[in-house]
């Protein structure tokens, strides 16, 4: 007999085209997780509403990320639900009821809560504020039980966890808790080699921009502060070229730390040198984006199959929950 699966739930807001920092801190692993966890993964555009101003664009960069992501390798064919959030519309509903039983103060007194009302000051929204209990519906109404996280975001985690507990102590064992699991905290810098990589900060690298663009974002990226001329060794444990070889150079990481050292190769050579690299590594890439590309509508079915998947699994437990609660049933 096969054992059952476990199953993960992860989201990301429609950013549009992702960047390197999308990739290395989450797509390669949502990719990787298909090998042993049945996967859900989705576009949650209904968070994004809680912050994002341009909602005219959630329909482009819905479209553009799950490109991003088919082409990077997360395959329905091997039984990956992709959605889009809003399309299983029970998730609002399981959303006001988890909101019963959640008090206020744990959701105002949230780290995450209190930066946003200091970046948004005049914007504190009623969904801002209920975000956590938007995050804990969509990850129990797919009864997903392992959540990947990084340390970072673990205490987001702890509280869909404690509402699964409190509505459960209240109402029976409905909900599934969910284990976080942790994965490895790639935090990648953007060009400017000193914030994180970030659409917003306009310091990104697509990871679909064709090689020539790759190139100009490469050879725009801060080196080593300290090496000012061409002989000065290098210093390449703080250098953002350099943590990005290790990556995309993994054959010649070794030569290229040693000649960094030495001053044997200049700042701009070693660049050039990564910005092939990076270009090689993604050209497979590019050509699967190109196809599905080149048929938008079959990009849409597959999210429209997404969610008719997923709404099968929202409405047993929707289902579940108000029958538990004791929601008069409709005859
Ligand atoms: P969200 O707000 O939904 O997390 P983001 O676009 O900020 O949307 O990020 C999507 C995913 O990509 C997240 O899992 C995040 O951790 C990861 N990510 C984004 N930027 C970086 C970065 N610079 N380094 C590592 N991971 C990143």
């Amino acid at each position: 007999m096969t054992e059952q699966r476990h199953r993960v739930f992860s989201g990301a807001r429609p950013t549009g085209r992702q960047h390197l920092g999308n990739y290395l801190g989450a797509i390669r692993n949502y990719v990787a997780l298909q090998d042993d966890y049945d996967c859900i993964y989705c576009v949650v555009d209904l968070h994004a509403l809680t912050t994002l101003s341009d909602t005219d664009k959630l329909r482009t960069w819905t479209y553009e990320m799950t490109l991003d992501w088919l082409a990077a390798g997360i395959d329905p064919d091997r039984g990956t639900i992709l959605f889009v959030q809003s399309h299983v519309p029970q998730v609002v509903e399981l959303h006001l009821l988890l909101s019963m039983v959640t008090p206020l103060g744990w959701l105002t007194r949230l780290p995450t809560f209190k930066e946003k009302v200091r970046q948004q000051p005049d914007n504190v929204n009623y969904g801002l504020v209920g975000y956590p209990v938007l995050m804990a519906a969509d990850i129990t109404l797919y009864k997903a039980d392992t959540v990947p996280v990084g340390v970072d975001q673990a205490p987001h985690l702890e509280f869909t966890r404690e509402i699964v507990r409190r509505f459960n102590r209240l109402f029976g064992d409905v909900l599934v808790e969910p284990q976080a699991k942790y994965t490895e905290f790639t935090k990648v810098l953007g060009i400017d080699g000193k914030q994180k990589m970030s659409k917003s900060l306009n310091n990104h690298i697509e990871i679909a921009s064709p090689p020539e663009e790759i190139q100009g974002r490469v050879m725009q990226m801060m080196t080593d502060p300290a090496r000012r001329y061409r002989s000065d060794p290098g210093h390449p444990e703080v250098c953002n070229v350099y943590s990005l070889h290790k990556f995309f150079s993994a054959d010649e990481v070794g030569q290229i730390e040693h000649d960094c050292r030495n001053a044997g190769i200049g700042c701009v050579q070693c660049k050039r040198k990564l910005a092939q690299n990076i270009a090689d590594y993604f050209a497979p890439f590019r050509e699967r984006r190109a196809e599905w590309d080149a048929h938008p509508d079959d990009v849409w079915d597959v999210l429209a199959d997404g969610a008719r998947r997923a709404s099968a699994i929202a409405e047993e437990t929707i289902t579940a929950v108000k029958d538990a609660i004791g929601l008069p049933e409709r005859r």
